[in-house]
């Protein structure tokens, strides 16, 4: 028998990257640049500086270099959280009695519960050389708002964390966790801004929405002095900050001589799995290899396989630039009764333009099987899994199930992006056996597709 791959893969503090991947440099097609509303044409560095920190501005307009250094102050940070295991998932393979080998990068060995942590450190990192004295953004879930809250107690900034309302209720801790690391929180939408009194006077009651949230913290950072806005997801910085997922991934795959045939990831704004397939995407488009790539997202709020390639806003009020990106149309609101986080409207542009060009699929599942999928998998594996998480088991178990069928010994790597401690309300109802399945008509999407703007990027006339 050959050596056997332990059930666990640790790379020493030493082996981990010191740069990240930008998958872009071997992009023969790059994602359309960001557009400013007000004048229709391509974002600036200067428009997008009232904004965001300079230095990731800087990354997010890089389409050339392959590597980009990971600074020692952020390499310091990461030995708090990384590396993250690499699991062989033999317990799972047993109880889905399939030829596949799985395996699965778990990032959520930290206090957040998922990888948002690694791109967190990032902003916080740049924010501060910049000499900003403080930060703002938005959370959903929750994660990243702790994720950013313990990276601004780390590089000393302060931090308002617009929450979306409903979540802020139904996560009363999750709430607390951000607080005891120094950080504000705002339930969304608030009156603390223009955007959140304009929705509060148009929808009086309403739970708020990530994108909602995203209208306000911008605002916010806008108008405060020595301030800059910070996203979790979506943009081509954050994922590049993501590839540390990906790059470990292969470095200890890489160790035992194992090649993945297909890579799982649960897409929400497309970070994590845009990092997780970072630098296996990269040799793909270089004609090295022949992976499978697979992103799976809610049935309920499937901006992928059903969504439109145009440009949109990413936020609700619409005021940030326009991305060309799949989409559900900016005012896109997920039905209440979907549990499972990865409820944004729009995709990555990148990811969005590497499944545009056929280099990856995707796939939508509903909720109660990502659930039972969930709970297989911590019955087995031990780990509790976020629901977000869960969709990217509900999707491997599928694979190792077809393998199973078709006596193919294929190998699996999938994403699992965190924990759900958080997310109990979500399993009650599924414990209960109150969770429902909503899958949007088409007539349901075409309200989302309504809110995309018209304007003359869409109509061609640029
Ligand atoms: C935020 C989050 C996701 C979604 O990640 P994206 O990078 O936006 O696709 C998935 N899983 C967990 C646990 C998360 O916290």
């Amino acid at each position: 028998m050959a050596t056997k791959i332990p059930y666990k893969m640790y790379l020493t503090e030493e082996e981990m990257p010191k740069a990240w991947y930008n998958v872009k440099a071997n992009m023969k097609t790059q994602h359309p640049p960001f557009i400013n509303p007000a004048t229709q044409k391509p974002c600036t560095k200067e428009d997008l500086q009232a904004v965001f920190c300079d230095d990731c501005i800087d990354q997010e307009l890089n389409e050339t270099d392959e590597y980009i250094e990971i600074p020692e102050g952020i390499r310091n940070f990461y030995t708090n959280f990384r590396p993250s295991p690499l699991v062989r998932a033999y317990f799972l393979e047993k109880v889905l009695d399939t030829p596949a080998e799985i395996y699965y990068k778990f990032e959520g060995n930290n206090t957040s519960g998922s990888h948002k942590l690694n791109s967190a450190a990032a902003q916080a990192y740049y924010a501060k050389k910049q000499g900003l004295t403080s930060i703002t953004t938005e959370t959903g879930a929750g994660q990243w708002g702790t994720a950013l809250a313990m990276a601004s107690a780390f590089y000393g900034l302060n931090l308002d964390v617009y929450m979306v309302k409903v979540s802020s209720e139904q996560k009363p801790y999750r709430k607390e966790v951000i607080r005891t690391y120094g950080a504000n929180v705002i339930p969304s939408p608030s009156n603390t801004t223009n955007a959140g009194r304009k929705i509060l006077e148009q929808f009086p009651g309403t739970g708020g929405s990530l994108g909602c949230a995203i209208s306000e913290a911008v605002e916010k950072a806008v108008t405060t002095p020595n301030c800059r806005y910070v996203l979790g997801s979506v943009l081509d910085h954050v994922l590049l900050h993501q590839s540390v997922i990906g790059l470990e991934s292969k470095i200890a795959l890489d160790k035992y001589g194992v090649t993945p045939d297909v890579i799982i990831g649960c897409v929400g704004g497309g970070s994590n799995y845009g990092g997780l397939i970072a630098p296996y995407m990269g040799e793909r488009l270089q004609g090295k290899n022949n992976i499978e790539f697979i992103g799976v997202e809610p049935a309920s709020c499937p901006s992928l396989t059903r969504g439109k390639f145009v440009y949109d806003f990413c936020d609700s009020a619409q005021t940030t630039p326009l991305a060309k990106m799949y989409t559900l149309g900016c005012g896109f609101m997920p039905s209440p009764n979907h549990a499972g986080g990865l409820r944004y409207h729009g995709m990555s542009p990148i990811v969005s333009q590497l499944y545009h060009d056929g280099y990856m699929k995707a796939v939508s599942v509903e909720q109660s099987r990502v659930f039972d999928a969930a709970v297989k998998f911590a019955k087995c594996e031990g780990i509790l899994p976020a629901p977000e998480s869960a969709h990217a088991i509900c999707a491997a178990v599928d694979e190792a199930l077809k393998c199973k069928k078709e006596g193919k010994k294929k190998v699996i790597l999938f994403g699992l992006t965190g924990t759900g401690y958080f997310d109990l309300a979500a399993y009650k109802q599924y414990n209960d056996k109150t969770m429902t399945d909503y899958i949007p008509t088409d007539a349901d999407l075409e309200k989302g597709f309504d809110t995309i703007p018209k304007c003359a990027v869409n109509e061609g006339l640029l």
